[in-house]
């Protein structure tokens, strides 16, 4: 058995009593780093051995956990926090178990918290719809990231860490200003009756609703909603601000 264990994204206490059960029943807890897990296990007095599973684990190691389940261990893996495989290690070891065991292998997910439903729960965006992007990109195709969210009808939502919230944010501005060239582009054209591409007849709409969540669940949780112009300013009137984990929302 494989039990995919969701943890807290911040405040202790949000963890499931099914999954402090499973933590406690399992054989081996697999986790992406086994001092984060220990604090958790230990707030809980839940001693059940640790193994360390990350997005670096070599295939020697993923063997080694693929034979105790052949062996009928029962294995639980969490991440550091929230659910394992939303923009974490874990995806990869389900398919691996899936491509040894087929049907043989039963595993279950223990749901829990994640930054991306926590973060869209209190956005106050509609969100029965929405793109999750994960991370952006450092480098190559930070572009394309920008256009898919400048193109997609639905809000985007956009893990960033405190190192470039900043630029992100800065990025998404520049995005704006751009739209205001193009939609003004597309007007002096019209008026003058100059035919388009047709990738570049029609307007785009501003981004004119973001919201970033900081340290959900944590003692130092903010929420900064509205344009992103005002959102940047806020964020760097404070050095404290810009410390944490960070979710962007961008709405339409
Ligand atoms: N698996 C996790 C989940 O289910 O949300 C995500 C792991 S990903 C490696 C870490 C990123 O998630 C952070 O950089 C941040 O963007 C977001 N995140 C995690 N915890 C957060 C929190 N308490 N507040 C805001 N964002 C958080």
């Amino acid at each position: 058995m494989l039990y995919i264990v969701a943890t807290p994204i911040g405040n202790l206490e949000d963890i499931s009593l099914r999954a402090l059960r499973i933590l406690g029943e399992v054989d081996f807890v697999l986790c992406e780093d086994t001092r984060v897990t220990k604090r958790i296990l230990d707030y809980y007095k839940i001693t059940t051995p640790t193994i360390s599973y990350h997005q670096h684990t070599d295939a020697k190691k993923e063997n080694y956990i693929i034979d105790l389940l052949s062996a009928g261990k029962d294995l639980a893996l969490v991440s550091d926090a929230g659910t394992p495989g939303i923009s974490d290690p874990g995806g990869k070891l389900v398919a691996a178990a899936i491509e040894k065991f087929g049907e043989d292998i039963k595993i279950e997910s223990v749901p829990g918290p994640s930054a991306v439903t926590a973060a869209l729960s209190i956005s106050g965006i509609a969100t029965d719809r929405f793109m999750f992007l994960g991370f952006p990109p450092h480098k190559k195709g930070r572009q394309t990231f920008l256009t898919k969210i400048v193109d997609s009808e639905y809000p985007v939502v956009v893990y960033e860490s405190k190192h470039r919230i900043l630029k992100f944010l800065d990025e998404l501005k520049k995005v704006n200003q751009d739209i205001i060239k193009h939609n003004l582009m597309v007007d002096e054209k019209r008026s003058k009756g100059i035919a388009m591409n047709k990738d570049i007849e029609s307007k785009k709409s501003l981004i004119t609703s973001v919201v970033v969540c900081r340290e959900l669940s944590k003692m130092h949780e903010t929420v900064y909603r509205g344009e992103v112009e005002d959102i940047i300013n806020k964020i760097k009137d404070s050095q404290n601000d810009q410390k944490g984990e960070f979710v962007v929302i961008i709405g339409r």
